[in-house]
């Protein structure tokens, strides 16, 4: 009996002792509440909301904080197009490619905005080989060389399919720039129609204007031999006249990851890395230029294949991991 009288004695306490306790906590949290409404409605008064921190371009795969003046934490962070940029609850955005994005800060009671341009990593300049009409007038291979030859040639066609190389081309080029879009690059393209008529010294001259880092001429290979299979990337040698040893380096260096991750790719036996210097477009290229021959239109089962809209879609992918790799290892 005395034992149970002890324990109701000492629960008792122990009850009393956590009821004081709550109290006490119960107390606090309201005068702390009041001070933050108090504090609140004075900020509300006095301070607008700004930015503190903006930048009005951010490069694709580049991160930037966006800060606002006073409190952060009721902040919430938009974009006005998630193609292009993404923005985290922290408010730092991150590019995705290239394009115009509105960030937003949004406050219980303000919305304040800041316009920024998502610029490209890299800009590409895609030409697709050959066009409907071929021009057999001539122009001189290379800058200053009096060496001529037709300004641009019909190209190959497909001998199963009947299809004409610069409408494979077209396709393939179509489906690069859309898959390095994606990839956050900017692309130029030198044509986007067939009906066009554009040498190939303009071509170059036209990627060397577009401000472009690389150029990518796109062709299919044809020969007599039906069973001649693969792929190659044709470059500049070190001994071009009309490009520097250090433009052709980059341009074999450029080659060599294109066709190497395109031929991973698309599983098309990997020709290499052939050296040419009598090819207009190239030489007269100021940017790292590379020739792909994606396969052979004179093959009847690579003719086929390259017609094939998913194969089409590998191809891309390939050119796209070569480009990226190429910047990768800069
Ligand atoms: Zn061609």
């Amino acid at each position: 009996m005395k034992d149970l009288k002890r324990e109701i004695t000492l629960m008792a306490g122990i009850i009393i002792m956590a009821a004081i306790a709550v109290t006490a906590l119960g107390i606090n949290k309201i005068s702390n509440s009041l001070n933050v409404s108090n504090a609140a409605e004075t900020e509300k008064k006095e301070e607008k909301l700004e930015f503190l921190q903006t930048t009005g371009s951010l490069k694709a795969g580049d991160k930037f904080q966006f800060g606002v003046t006073g409190d952060t934490e009721g902040i919430t962070w938009s974009v006005s197009d998630k193609k292009y940029a993404v923005i985290s609850q922290k408010g730092i955005l991150y590019g995705k490619r290239a394009g115009k994005v509105t960030v937003y800060a949004k406050s219980a009671s303000n919305v304040i905005s800041y316009s920024v341009d998502v610029e490209g990593k890299k800009k590409i300049a895609i030409d697709a080989g050959h066009q409907l009409h071929s021009d057999s007038s001539t122009e001189p291979v290379g800058p200053g060389s009096s060496t001529k030859k037709a300004k641009v040639t019909g190209g190959a066609s497909g001998v199963a399919t009947g299809v004409p190389e610069y409408q494979l081309n077209l396709d393939v080029a179509k489906k690069l720039r859309k898959e390095l879009i994606d990839r956050g690059y900017e692309v130029y393209m030198i044509r986007t129609k067939n009906n066009v008529s554009i040498s190939n010294k303009k071509r170059a001259l036209k990627a060397n204007k577009s401000g472009s880092d690389i150029y990518i001429r796109i062709h299919a290979d044809s020969s007599a031999s039906s069973s001649a299979k693969g792929a190659s990337a044709l470059y500049p040698s070190t001994s071009n006249k009309y490009l520097s040893k250090k433009l052709s380096k980059k341009s074999l260096k450029l080659s060599k990851a294109v066709i190497g991750s395109y031929c991973d790719a698309t599983g098309l036996n990997n020709r290499g890395c052939i050296v040419r210097d009598d090819l207009t477009g190239t030489n007269w290229s100021k940017i790292p230029v590379t020739l792909i021959e994606m396969g052979f239109m004179s093959n009847s089962a690579e003719d086929k294949k390259m017609q094939k809209k998913s194969f089409q879609n590998k191809m891309a992918a390939g050119m796209a991991d070569g480009i990226d790799k190429y910047f990768g290892d800069e």
